[in-house]
């Protein structure tokens, strides 16, 4: 292989190595991936909101059912002293009570319905939220199945051509091959143009007559006056 042809093969590998690269970054997955991510996050922003509602609904139905307690107590004991009287003034003042003791219970029955009501509807949403999150969860798996299968064939395809980069390297003289690194990482991945009839295929371009002849009058792999890449004067002859 020329000095020339390597130089070109090294430039072809380049860039369908920045072209692979860039698949590798544009995969579909990799964007549903995250956008499933940022839905997760939603959905489980949900779930603590629903959790806490949960929570506090069980901690007023406790409250409530301690209160029952004690509203029932309180009621025995007034019976136990409406049944131990016969004095009409107690009696009359124990029934007065009696009544309200009786009211409050009521009021704690309606109270403790509709939290239980209450607590149904967020155990729904319970179940809908945790059933989100697992069809969320379910799609991300596959999705990252999918993009490691194609990542994977892409990644196999860089390393390849990475391993036949390495060789043709290896081939160029010490000087010129720094010369291309430094070119490629300066010139967003291109380092080499041909030239073609006037113009540098790498920066489009054209040279001036003067600058065309000193070029010619040079060797095969030259130097662009306008962007200062490797220039390959002549493709054919070395
Ligand atoms: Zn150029």
């Amino acid at each position: 292989m020329t000095e020339v042809e390597t130089l070109l093969a090294l430039q072809k590998i380049d860039t369908a190595c920045m072209r692979l690269q860039r698949e590798l970054e544009k995969l579909p997955e990799l964007t549903q991936i995250m956008q499933c991510r940022t839905k997760r996050k939603e959905i489980k922003a949900k779930q603590d909101q629903v959790i806490e509602l949960s929570d506090d609904t069980e901690k007023k139905l406790l409250k409530l059912q301690a209160e029952e307690e004690a509203v029932i107590l309180k009621i025995n004991e007034l019976q136990a002293k409406l049944d131990a009287t016969s004095d009409y003034r107690v009696t009359r003042s124990v029934t007065k009570d009696m009544e309200g003791q009786v009211k409050r219970q009521a009021a704690i029955a309606d109270e403790q319905n509709e939290l239980l009501e209450r607590q149904i509807k967020i155990d729904k949403l319970a179940d809908q939220v945790a059933d989100m999150l697992g069809k969320v969860d379910h799609k991300e798996e596959h999705l990252t199945a999918d993009f490691k299968e194609k990542g994977g064939k892409i990644k196999q395809e860089l390393e390849q051509l990475q391993e036949r980069r390495a060789g043709l390297k290896g081939q160029l003289d010490a000087s010129l091959a720094s010369l291309y690194e430094r070119l490629r990482e300066e010139k967003h991945g291109i380092a080499v143009g041909v030239l073609e009839d006037a113009k540098c295929s790498a920066c489009s371009q054209v040279l001036l007559t003067g600058q065309l002849a000193k070029v010619k009058k040079g060797p095969a792999v030259g130097e662009c006056p306008h962007c200062h890449r490797i220039l390959i004067v002549s493709a054919d002859a070395e």
